[in-house]
Parts: structure tokens; sequence; C-alpha cells
């Protein structure tokens, strides 16, 4: 705790946004030395001190207390305001959050970031005639200025920002104004802007540049095969063809992309790459190609795989199998859901490369949906022989969905079972992490819904201890990482022995995963762990195989005579 305190400590200090915090009382109870450095007051005159009293009245009460009593009701402020710095004006962008100290609001934490220079960039932006007023298109002249401007922004970011640049070539249109005259041409540019235009965030640019070509700047992505969909929707709709009289007049175009700061970290080198990667896509006649020949196939792929993914769904692609658990005789008391993909071409495809795809394009709900459903069914028909319970993995994604308690309790009613005493919900640890104490929360109702909750992955992430113990998870489920070295690794069987007492004083059990050899299986037993899964005891099972081995009732591993 110390540590960390230290090294918060330090990031506050050693940044050069100023970072206060304001109490209730409308005084500084932190402020960081670029704070103090730029008001040029000794830190006894600011800590502690009213916010009036550093400020002044007036701009107190006019500008900074309205936002400060927002935030300290609960809302995130952000703005941006000119403020005097001695002789000097400066342009802050001011961020206030509110800060709570056991679930109220105590404080109002307060960033403020100088732009000034962006302002002024800002300023000479207005006084050039950049946009067009009819088309809304900005011109070719401030794809430089735009660009300064965002790069600029990009390199201040906190966050790894990328930008990407896409200069899209309407490649007939020389041939149209040929044969239909330039106005109509110039007419199915401006609007073929406009189309292009509907389809970008409000952060994104449109320019229209120099004769038949459109650039488009994207901002705040970040993915790198981010650029590669929206070429291929550009692409889309472009080619889709206008109405001219009696006849359809079909636009023919190539995008190139680059990205920012990988394929340049300058405006022109940035342009230049993008305009080499048209050159390319047109010379290899490609709707679209990235600079970066690496990421391009990556994002081809990745897209490919997407599309797929929608397609695997409907054609019934996925499968379920099941891996035993197993307690300290081997026999068989739950099973671990998890989920294949026979891909028709590529074969069978690990759930560790789709669903990571499948959690940020959003079909993970879909997907986790009919895991449950299809789980709670084989369930149901096992259960009439068989009380063994099964664990379902979920994703981030699906934990912080509002409807997973009702999706899970409309699975159950309509697979027949009665309660819920016989489903697991895996969950990882860097989940938690995210936003403990709303995952905690989300925990705690399902668990008092009745659904056990199984920890995941335990060890791979950062839980503190203390933190431990208030969730409710009933079984931490150890990482095979651990299992790998407990062998040969002194420091990974104390740690091992540690955790162990750990889950006991908890009041937690434990299951060691990824269990692989007889060796293994006796250091765990002998340090005291009794419930495992690994291929020593069986790999992930069809249902029908699963059946099998229950039907057999022998305990895993079973080994083969003669
Ligand atoms: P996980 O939850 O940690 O699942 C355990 C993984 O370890 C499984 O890989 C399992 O086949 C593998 N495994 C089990 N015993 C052994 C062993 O002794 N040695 C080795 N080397 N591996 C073992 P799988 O099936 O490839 O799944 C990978 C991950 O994909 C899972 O990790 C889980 O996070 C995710 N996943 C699988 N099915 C689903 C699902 O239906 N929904 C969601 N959201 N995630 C899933
Ligand atoms: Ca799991
Ligand atoms: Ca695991």
């Amino acid at each position: 705790m110390v540590e960390l305190e230290k090294r918060f400590e330090y990031i506050v200090n050693t940044s050069s946004d100023f970072i206060t915090l304001v109490n209730r009382e409308y005084r500084y109870d932190v402020v960081n030395e670029s704070y103090i450095r730029n008001i040029e007051k000794p830190r006894e005159e600011i800590l502690g001190h009213r916010v009036e009293e550093v400020w002044g009245k007036d701009v107190f009460f006019k500008t900074i207390k309205p936002h400060l009593d927002r935030c300290l009701a609960g809302e995130e402020v952000h703005y941006v305001d000119r403020f005097e710095f001695g002789p000097s004006w400066r342009y802050m962008h001011i961020s206030y959050y509110p800060y709570q100290e056991n679930g109220e609001i105590t404080h109002a934490l307060v960033f403020s970031h100088d732009i000034t220079r962006l302002g002024e960039i800002e300023a000479k932006l207005i006084n050039y005639e950049f946009r067009d007023p009819m088309t809304g298109l900005f011109n070719g002249r401030s794809l430089d200025i735009i660009l300064e401007m965002e790069l600029e922004k990009a390199n201040r970011s906190q966050k790894e920002e990328l930008l990407s640049l896409l200069f899209i070539s309407i490649t007939n249109l020389q041939e149209i104004n040929l044969s239909h005259g330039h106005a109509l041409g110039n007419m199915l540019l401006e609007n073929t802007g406009i189309r292009i235009r509907e389809l970008l965030r409000n952060s994104d640019y449109i320019f229209r540049y120099e004769g038949n070509e459109l650039v488009v700047l994207l901002t705040c992505l970040n993915q790198e095969y981010g650029p590669a969909v929206v070429a291929r929707k550009i692409h889309d709709i472009v080619t889709i063809p206008y109405r001219s009289g009696s006849h359809d007049i079909c636009l023919t175009c190539h995008i190139g992309i680059s990205l920012f700061p990988k394929d340049g970290d300058s405006p022109q080198n940035f342009i230049n790459s993008a305009a080499e990667a048209l050159r390319r896509s047109m010379s290899e006649n490609r709707p679209y190609l990235m600079y970066d020949r690496k990421i391009h196939n990556q994002a081809v792929s990745r897209l490919k795989m997407e599309s797929d993914m929608v397609r695997a769904f409907e054609k019934g692609e996925f499968q379920l199998n099941y891996q035993p658990i197993v307690d300290i005789n081997g026999k068989i008391e739950g099973c671990e859901t998890l989920i294949r993909w026979d891909h028709p071409q590529k074969g069978r495809i690990p759930p560790s490369e789709f669903i990571p795809l499948a959690e940020r394009n959003g079909l993970i709900v879909s997907i986790g949906k009919w895991v449950i459903f299809k789980t709670l069914r084989s369930l149901k028909s096992w259960s009439e022989e068989y009380s063994i319970y099964t664990s379902l993995n979920l994703t981030s994604r699906e934990f912080e969905d509002n409807h997973l308690l009702s999706i899970l309790q409309a699975a159950l009613k309509q697979a027949e079972l009665e309660n819920p005493d016989r489903i697991r919900l895996e969950c990882t640890e860097s989940m938690e992490m995210l936003h403990p104490d709303l995952i905690i929360e989300k925990m705690k109702s399902l668990s008092e819904a009745g659904f056990e909750i199984f920890l995941d992955d335990f060890g791979t992430g950062y839980s503190s201890l203390s933190y431990l113990k208030d969730l409710p998870a009933s079984t931490l489920k150890l990482d095979k990482s651990f299992i790998d070295e407990i062998v040969h690794s002194q420091e990974s069987r104390n740690f091992l022995k540690l955790i162990i007492h750990l889950a006991e004083n908890l009041n937690k059990e434990l299951i060691a995963e990824g269990v692989e050899t007889e060796e293994q299986l006796a250091v765990l037993k002998k340090e005291g762990c009794h419930k495992f899964q690994g291929y020593y005891f069986s790999p992930p099972l069809t249902e029908q195989e699963l059946l099998t081995l229950l039907k057999a009732g022998r305990a895993l591993p079973v080994i083969r005579e003669g």
C-alpha cells in the first residue's frame, strides 16, 4: 500500500498537467508540483486554502464553482476555458471527476491540461477558408493544418492514440468527366464525399483533396485494423451506382491507408505513406491497401474471420466440449463448458483466437447466450442420472451485460431446471480489476440468485489479497502456468502452499487447472489440493464421450490396460 502511494505521488508530481483534489469546502487537499510552479505561489498558500483565495472571488464564482458543484453532485465535467497565469493567458482543457471515499463523493479530482498551442492552431484555422459551405467538406489546403493539430493532440494524449489517413481515389472520374461533362463529375465527387461523411464519426475529417481524390482522417482509434473496417465500408458505399437519367453511373475507387505514428511521425511522412499505399493498391488492383503489408494482411484475415464467424453461427459450426473436473479420488464432480469452432477450410480454430474478436465486435453476447442455453439443456438431460455441475466461461463484456441474470434465468426455465445449483460461472481475475466495486456487486447479485462463482485463471492477475476476502467467489481455479512449474521450482511450490493456506482461511475451494502429469498431481495432493482438471485426467470431450465416461462410473484417469 505504501509502495502504491509512493508511486501515485511520483506520477502526480511528475505530470505536466495540473492535478488537484478539492474537498466539499472548496479547499485544496492535494496539489501537484506542476500546479504550484505555474500558479507561482508557495505551496502553503494553496494547500488547505479555499479555491477562491487562490483565484479571486470573481473567477471562482463565475467560472470554477458551477463546475465544481456539478462534479461534487456526481457528474463528470469537461470543458475548455481561458485562464490568466501571471502576464499571459492560457487555454486549458479541464476535467472534473467525482472522487469517492467509502461510497461517498468527498472531493473533485481536477485535471487541467494546457492546450494553448492547440488553441492557436485552431484560431489560425478559423481564418482559413477551409470548408466548402455547400458540402461541408474540408478543402485540401486545410489538410496540413488539421493534421498538425491532430498529431499534436495525439502526441500529448496520455493514452496511446492512433490516427489513420485514407487516400481515396475515384479512378474512373476522368472518363466520367469526358463522357458526361465536368459539372456532373464534380457533383458526383461531392456527393461521394457526403456519402462517406455519413459513415464517419464526428471526430473524423473528410477533405476534398486534389483532382479525383478524397482524403479521410480517422482519429481516436484504438486498433490497428480499425481503418481497414472503415475502408471496406467506404469502398462499398462509393461503388453503389448513381442514377443519371435512364442509366446508372458506377464509380470505381482505390484506397491507400497509413497509420500514425507507425507509418510516419510527421504530417508529411504520414501523407506520403498513404499516397504510396494508394499507388500500390491501384497497381495491384485491390480495393484498399494499408502501407504496412504485415498489418494489412492481419487486418484482412481478422475481417475475414469476423465475417466467417457470423456465418459460422448461422451454419452451426460451433460445438461445445466438456472437460471433467475431478475430486481427490478422481471422481467426476463437474465439467467446464468449452466452445469449439470447426471452420470448413481452416479446421478447428481455438477459442483464444476467436473469443477476443467476438468480444470486440459484440458477437460474444450472442455466442455466450447460445453457450448458456445449450449447456443448460444438456445439463438437464444429464441431471436425471448424474448429479454433476457445469461451469460456464464469461468474458467481461458478458459479465457487464445487464441482461446476464435474466438470460441465465430464461435458460433455466427453458431447460426446465428448477434452480441454479448445478451451474457455476467462471470469471477471470483481470476482469475484476477493471471496476472492482462494480464487479463485486455483480458477483454478489449473481451468487445471491444462486449461481456459484469460480474465479478463473487465479494467480495470473493482480488481485490484492485483502480484496479477495470480499469476493463472493466460492472457488479459485489455480492457473495452469503455476501447475507447470511446481514440479521443478521450489519457489512455485512455496507459493502453492501459501495459496492453499489462504484458500483454506478464506473458506474457498481450490481447483488446480491444466494438470498434465502424475508428478504434478503428486505435488498438488501432497500440498493439500483436492480438486483437479487437466489432460492427465481427461481432455475436453464431446457430450457423448462425457456421457460414456459418466456411465462407466470409473475414477479418472482411466488407465487403459494392455
Ligand atoms: P480457460 O477458461 O482457462 O480454459 C481452460 C483451457 O485450458 C481450455 O482451452 C482447455 O482445453 C485447456 N486445458 C485444459 N486442461 C489442459 C491441460 O492439461 N493442458 C493444456 N495445455 N491445456 C489444458 P481452450 O478450450 O482452448 O479454451 C481457451 C480459453 O477460451 C478458455 O480458457 C476460456 O477463457 C475461453 N473460452 C472457451 N470456451 C469459452 C466460452 O464458451 N465462452 C467464453 N467466454 N470463453 C470461452
Ligand atoms: Ca475457464
Ligand atoms: Ca482457466
